[in-house]
């Protein structure tokens, strides 16, 4: 690029020569004779250089001098002073004003030139150095960025991971997630079901319900980077082609739909909505997301089989209902609630009239898949407040909070309508069987206010029914 050199001086001739010598050289010429051109000419482009005659007319050149160097866009424009010959005091003001070289009247044009080359290299130079200088600030900023973020993502994990059942580690989820990836709102579900539902395991959504299910729709975003295990990031949702379903909670058109892979395993999906910042797309608000969501599927992948096993260890592996031990331990919760609450609560307990005739006649086998059978239809009967167990053997125990005799008697009579004499199918030539139940009842607060005392009740009311014929219900 030609360079653009300035010459202010009010004397004609010699700003013509100097201009013709200057063009020769390739440079560009712009030249004024007073203050006010050469305002106009900076003002109309850049300008690599000043030559600055020191005797202008009107205001002399030292004051120019001053001007220059005094305003941000042009002190460093390098000046060379010119001046005439014996006139050391000057030379020595304006170099104190901030000019970066002189020649003396009349100018030898090739010592000129030398000095205007050099001091074009030395500026070239100083603007190189400045602008790496800018880079190098540039990248370290950026690095203490990246640095301050690692850290914060490190940290981050390191907390997700302190909690591992399901409750903390949603709490913690719900509270910090959203401020961490800087958007408004999430949502977090995981694949349950041979990867057929989406369960919501938490969001800080208000409109979404706790327990929130959707099906696998192969038009949902979700779905789509379920199964290109890989994210989606969109700026403009409603013009595109997933399913629309609930745009009405989100204010802003920006989706970002990440699949939550552990191993070689997809467990869940984590959707963002609505950036809190403006500039989001300048930000590393995507590369956040996606980190944040590698540390997410593997601390919820080991809670979910944390969970798995605990629950495990709280059921009885034929029927899947809960086993005793975790009963009597829901039951003391559950006591502990109705008395604070002043509220009933009813214990029912049941046994198969004649079981061993089952195991006798048609052998084990067949015995168990009544048992199996007599689980379903209790969990069919009870309410999901309910808990029902396998006392053990073929006697199984349920407790129900908020719920007096009445009712209690009600949800009794309804199992013994879905099961008690009604054919069971199992593999005998018959094809089916039939068994039917005694059922015991006691309440809390009206019958005992103890625990134990409480289950002894139920088992006695149920001994009752079978003393007095079985196939009966007998209320405490
Ligand atoms: P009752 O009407 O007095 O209850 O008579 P019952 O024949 O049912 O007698 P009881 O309740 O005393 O016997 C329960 C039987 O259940 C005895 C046992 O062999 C059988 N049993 C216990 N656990 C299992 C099991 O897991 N599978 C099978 N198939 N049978 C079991
Ligand atoms: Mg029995």
């Amino acid at each position: 690029m030609k360079k653009t050199i300035l010459i202010i001086d009010d004397d004609y001739d010699s700003r013509n020569i100097l201009k013709k010598n200057l063009q020769a050289d390739g440079y560009r010429v712009k030249s004024g004779k007073n203050e006010a051109e050469a305002m106009k000419a900076f003002s109309a482009g850049e300008v690599h250089l000043i030559l600055l005659d020191l005797m202008l007319e009107g205001t002399t050149g030292f004051d120019l001098c001053k001007k220059i160097k005094s305003e941000k866009d042009m002190a460093s424009i390098p000046i060379i002073a010119v001046s005439v010959p014996q006139h050391e005091d000057d030379i020595i003001r304006v170099i104190e004003l901030g000019a970066a070289d002189f020649i003396e009247k009349p100018i030898n044009y090739r010592i000129l030139s030398a000095k205007i080359t050099s001091l074009l290299a030395l500026k070239d130079g100083e603007q190189t150095l400045r602008e790496n200088r800018e880079k190098l600030l540039g990248l370290i900023e950026y690095t203490n960025t990246q640095k301050d973020l690692l850290s914060q993502e490190a940290e981050f994990a390191q907390k997700l991971n302190q909690v591992l059942d399901a409750e903390h580690k949603k709490e913690f989820i719900r509270q910090s997630l959203s401020q961490f990836i800087g958007a408004n709102l999430f949502s977090l579900f995981t694949i349950v079901e041979n990867d057929k539902i989406f369960s919501l395991f938490v969001t800080n959504h208000p409109d979404i319900p706790a327990g929130y299910e959707v099906p696998i729709n192969k038009k949902s975003i979700m779905f789509e980077a379920f199964k290109k295990k890989t994210y989606i990031f969109l700026q403009d949702y409603s013009s595109s082609s997933y399913q629309q379903t609930g745009r009405e909670k989100y204010e802003t058109d920006v989706v970002c739909t990440v699949p939550l892979v552990s191993g070689d395993q997809i467990i869940g999906v984590l959707n963002v909505n609505d950036p809190g910042m403006e500039d989001y797309s300048n930000s590393d608000f995507e590369g956040r997301i996606v980190r944040v969501s590698r540390h997410l599927a593997v601390s919820i992948h080991n809670t979910l089989l944390y969970e798995k096993v605990k629950d495990l260890s709280m059921r009885d592996s034929m029927t899947g209902l809960y086993n005793f031990r975790h009963f009597v331990e829901t039951l003391r919760l559950e006591i502990a609630k109705a008395e604070r609450y002043e509220e009933p609560l009813s214990c029912i307990m049941l046994d198969i009239d004649n079981f061993k005739d089952v195991n006798d006649n048609h052998g084990h086998q067949v015995g168990d898949m009544v048992l199996k059978e007599l689980a379903r239809s209790v969990s069919l009967s009870v309410r999901s407040s309910d808990i029902p167990a396998r006392y053990g053997g073929d006697e199984f125990i349920i407790v129900l909070p908020r719920t007096g005799k009445a009712l209690a008697n009600r949800i009794a009579l309804r199992l013994m309508d879905l099961f008690s004499g009604k054919d069971i199918r199992v593999p005998i030539k018959k094809g089916s069987v039939k068994v039917t139940l005694s059922i015991g009842i006691a309440c809390f607060p009206q019958d005992t206010k103890n625990m134990d005392e409480l289950m002894k009740l139920a088992d006695d009311a149920l001994y009752r029914a079978k003393r007095e014929g079985k196939s009966r219900i007998v209320v405490t």
